[in-house]
């Protein structure tokens, strides 16, 4: 199935290839193919390789092979540690500054200062703003994030997350200090050089969209429509992992499960009203339900 653009949808699914694909990336999978194809849109598989100390080189073709077990396909393969130049041209553009503080140190300046860390993740409080620090030592990118209220709309949910990244964030490492580009930058870069129109991944990135807006609009790159879905959970509730234990998509391949089984419990987990066994052409006109469900309820904005 060879998508014909002719919605002008064009969607990916961007797997990092640092393990082997569990029932939650597969659904996430699904999800994102059925989105680009139900309405004839192009589909895209991007590896996001960056953090090669995290990377399996066996990844990327069992990946692939459980892709294409499922019944996904898509038009275009794209490996982010190939495109490294377009990434250190994006950060070439905007204003940034080297960064060479230490964890530590810019832990203690956090609770030196007044504003100590209120939500789960600390806020860079510009420790290297104006001068680096320990100019031996390697130094991290840090862009410096512009004084704005920044706000992400998710189209699914109708939720709309508003914030201030310089107070709730702040600036934003762009490359470590060991060179690796990180990854708000390269999802921003390469879903505007794909002219990705819809990104639908994990409820996890949420809460840094806003961050990934705030670049697009530095950049002049233009915003994509977000579709966050659930994360699949295990029997206890909780969040499926490649680290975590979760069984790999293959274990069950190799044991002899069916795909249109696993497609039909996917299906199922998502509330979705299906027989045992499923083809993704079936799933298609639940997702189009789904999704015009979605867009009629949408409240005026
Ligand atoms: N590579 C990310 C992951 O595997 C997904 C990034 C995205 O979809 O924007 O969780």
């Amino acid at each position: 199935m060879t998508g014909s653009g002719e919605t002008g949808v064009v969607g990916r699914f961007a797997p990092s290839p640092t393990g082997a694909m569990h029932l939650g990336n597969a659904r996430t999978a699904l999800l994102a193919w059925l989105h680009s194809r139900a309405r004839g849109g192009r589909h895209l598989l991007r590896f996001e390789d960056l953090d090669t100390g995290r990377v399996r080189p066996w990844a990327y073709d069992l990946t692939r092979r459980d892709l294409e077990w499922l019944g996904l396909d898509w038009d275009e393969e794209i490996t982010q540690s190939r495109r490294l130049e377009l990434y250190r041209d994006a950060a070439a553009r905007l204003e940034t500054y080297p960064c060479t503080c230490t964890r530590r140190e810019i832990r203690d300046a956090i609770h030196a200062s007044a504003g100590a860390p209120h939500g789960e993740e600390p806020v860079y409080p510009g420790t290297c703003r104006e001068a680096p620090r320990n100019p031996d030592r390697p130094a991290a990118l840090r862009w410096r994030i512009p004084a704005a209220q920044v706000c992400a709309h998710d189209a699914l949910s109708g939720r709309t997350l508003c914030q201030d990244l310089c107070a709730e964030v702040g600036d934003l490492v762009l490359r470590r200090n060991d060179g690796v580009y990180a990854y708000h930058l390269a999802v921003v870069v390469d879903d505007a050089a794909s002219g990705v129109t819809d990104v639908l991944r994990g409820e996890d990135l949420w809460t840094a969209t806003p961050r990934q807006v705030a670049l697009q609009g530095a950049l002049g790159l233009p915003t994509p429509r977000y579709l966050h879905v659930p994360l699949m959970t295990g029997y206890r509730g909780e969040r499926l992992a490649k680290r975590g234990g979760a069984p790999p998509l293959s274990a069950l391949r190799e044991a002899g499960e069916s795909a249109a089984r696993i497609r039909a419990e996917l299906a199922r987990s998502l509330g979705w009203p299906v027989p045992d066994e499923v083809s993704v052409s079936e799933l298609l006109p639940l997702w189009v339900a789904e999704w015009a469900r979605v867009e009629g309820v949408r409240p005026c904005r």
